[in-house]
């Protein structure tokens, strides 16, 4: 069945009584050429087990399981099980789970569906919980090579910009804490059906072997993070006073110290900087 024809996806849809949800973010791939790329960009190959959130029609799905070992995919909406049934027929190497990914036992799934293989993870996300998603990926530290997602452009463009420059967030450092990321290509509205009213973009993000901080440094890191971006205008030293409750003088001697004007804020430091911030200033406060 091909699954990028519109005329087949209005049919089946219609046969299984299917409305599109918007507030689970549903709007399906229609264009051909995006789920290959996707899937090629992601690590789609023999010897990977892939992981899918949210399945819609399986028109992903499917380029997924053309080209990996195995694919496991969690779809948290009932109503398209039926319809999967019937895409994905023939297909023998995927497993959907009718969970919600923020609860599903993602570690679990990986362990005994991808028994040696290597794990990555694509999708075209939901939009309404991408941040969410893609944060809990990483901070569960789940046992894979790279997270290959579609995401709305504006999402894109602050997941891929540079730490230190006014485009950057809490969510790019995050991001940059865990992994490399970069934007592969965009993606227009109208490659979706319904189409949405933004534009797309396709990132991936690889995921570092070793990660810049310990444990232990790693809460206090995000902790500053979190208080720094959420008063970035201000200095690193008023955040850090008004809400994690450290003294304004350690701000500047930690900064001092690391060759740091005292008045930065957070959106101007660079990971390497931020990183070697939160580990000198924990050890004085
Ligand atoms: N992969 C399909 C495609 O590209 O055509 C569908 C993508 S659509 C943007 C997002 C999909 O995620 C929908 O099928 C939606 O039902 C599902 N979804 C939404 N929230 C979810 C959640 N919390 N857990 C799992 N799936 C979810």
């Amino acid at each position: 069945m091909n699954l990028t024809n519109i005329s087949t996806v209005k049919d089946v849809l219609s046969r299984h009584g299917f409305s599109f949800s918007k507030g689970l973010g549903q709007n399906f791939i229609i264009n051909p050429d995006i789920c290959p790329k996707i899937a090629e960009y992601g690590n789609a190959q023999a010897g990977y087990g892939i992981l899918e959130i949210g399945t819609g029609i399986g028109v992903l799905t499917k380029e997924l399981a053309l080209r990996a070992d195995r694919v496991s995919a969690v779809e948290i909406d009932t109503r398209l099980l039926p319809v999967l049934a019937e895409t994905l027929d023939g297909l023998d190497n995927i497993k959907i789970y009718n969970e919600d990914v923020m609860k599903a036992d993602l570690h679990r799934i990986i362990a005994e569906d991808f028994a040696g293989l290597r794990a990555a993870v694509c999708a075209n996300l939901p939009y309404y919980i991408t941040s969410p998603v893609i944060m809990l990926l990483l901070e569960s530290r789940l046992p894979i090579d790279s997270i290959t997602v579609m995401v709305q452009k504006e999402a894109a463009q602050r997941l891929c910009a540079a730490v230190g420059s006014r485009e950057s967030g809490a969510i790019t450092v995050g991001v940059n804490y865990y992994g490399e990321v970069k934007k592969l290509f965009d993606v227009s509205r109208g490659s979706f059906m319904p189409a949405p009213n933004v534009d797309s973009a396709v990132i991936r993000i690889d995921l570092h072997k070793e990660l810049p901080l310990s444990q232990e440094d790693e809460k206090f890191f995000f902790s500053v993070v979190k208080a720094g971006f959420s008063q970035r205008r201000k200095t690193l030293a008023n955040a850090l006073s008004s809400n994690m409750g450290i003294a304004k003088q350690e701000v500047y001697d930690t900064l001092a110290s690391l060759g740091l004007n005292e008045q930065s804020r957070i959106e101007a430091l660079t990971m390497e900087q931020l990183t070697a911030f939160s580990k000198a200033l924990s050890s004085r406060v």
